[in-house]
């Protein structure tokens, strides 16, 4: 299977915004031997704001854009180092790619990523993508990387995207404020009762919340690709999904790929 995973920042890193590193290692264990199973992994990381918060020491969530834009710059770097250092450490080569909304809204630039992503499948490389921060502008922000993750994963033709973040998937409620929240193990239609269920969570370092999550799912299931919520406390979580077994939310796809 081609699957498109995404990690939130909360997954990444400790609230000090520095590397939560046990996780960080386990997710590169384990997306190195469903590699090793024959899947083909993408990687949509986010985590560069966060950890160039914590490299550069910032007290808080930068507010204006150079700073957060600095501090993307910073953390990026900083990302790509862990990531390398601890792939390589399962024989597994990564690569960067940095998108905008721009990007992919060009044709020509979309087919360029595109045959890149392919080429860098065909090596064996695992690509790690992120938004080009430091160039963001509004008008060519894609904003969240639950987009971003549905984008990258109806562009090449995945069979899954599985978004990690901090919570089990999508619940009744929030289950934070509502103990009788319940999971929803299965969404096959995304209607407007299920959105008004999201109450909008956003973490204090990351910027998605679940209602970005169900844009996400809805344009992944829409171009026939399944997307599932999960916990990615722990990246062992990964083998159940790909088995199918019943973890999280599964988005079902309606579409053609
Ligand atoms: N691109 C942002 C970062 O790496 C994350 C955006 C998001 O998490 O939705 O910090």
């Amino acid at each position: 299977m081609r699957i498109v995973i995404k990690v939130g920042t909360s997954t990444l890193a400790h609230p000090s915004g520095l590397l939560n590193i046990r996780r960080v290692e386990e997710l590169c264990k384990v997306m190195s031997d469903l590699e090793n199973a024959g899947h083909e992994l993408i990687l949509v990381s986010s985590g560069a704001i966060g950890m160039g918060i914590g490299k550069l020491s910032l007290k808080e969530k930068p507010h204006d854009i150079p700073t957060k834009q600095a501090a993307a710059a910073v953390g990026q770097c900083e990302l790509m180092y862990t990531y390398d250092k601890l792939f390589s450490e399962y024989n597994r080569t990564v690569a960067q790619i940095l998108l905008n909304g721009a990007d992919i809204a060009n044709d020509e630039r979309r087919q360029n990523f595109e045959n890149t992503v392919y080429r860098l499948l065909q090596f064996g490389v695992i690509p790690i993508i992120n938004e080009n921060d430091t160039v963001a502008t509004e008008e060519i922000v894609i904003g969240d990387n639950d987009t971003l993750g549905a984008v990258v994963a109806t562009a090449v033709g995945a069979d899954l995207l599985i978004l990690l973040s901090d919570i089990d998937g999508l619940f009744t409620s929030d289950p934070h404020k509502d103990e009788n929240a319940k999971l929803l193990p299965i969404i096959e239609d995304i209607t407007p009762e299920i959105y008004a269920m999201t109450g909008g969570a956003v973490t204090s370092l990351g910027t998605g919340g679940m209602h970005t999550k169900l844009h996400a799912a809805q344009i992944a299931t829409e171009k026939g690709v399944e997307m599932v919520i999960a916990n990615g406390q722990d990246p062992d979580i990964l083998y159940d999904i790909v088995e199918g077994k019943n973890i999280g939310t599964r988005f079902l796809a309606k579409g053609e790929h």
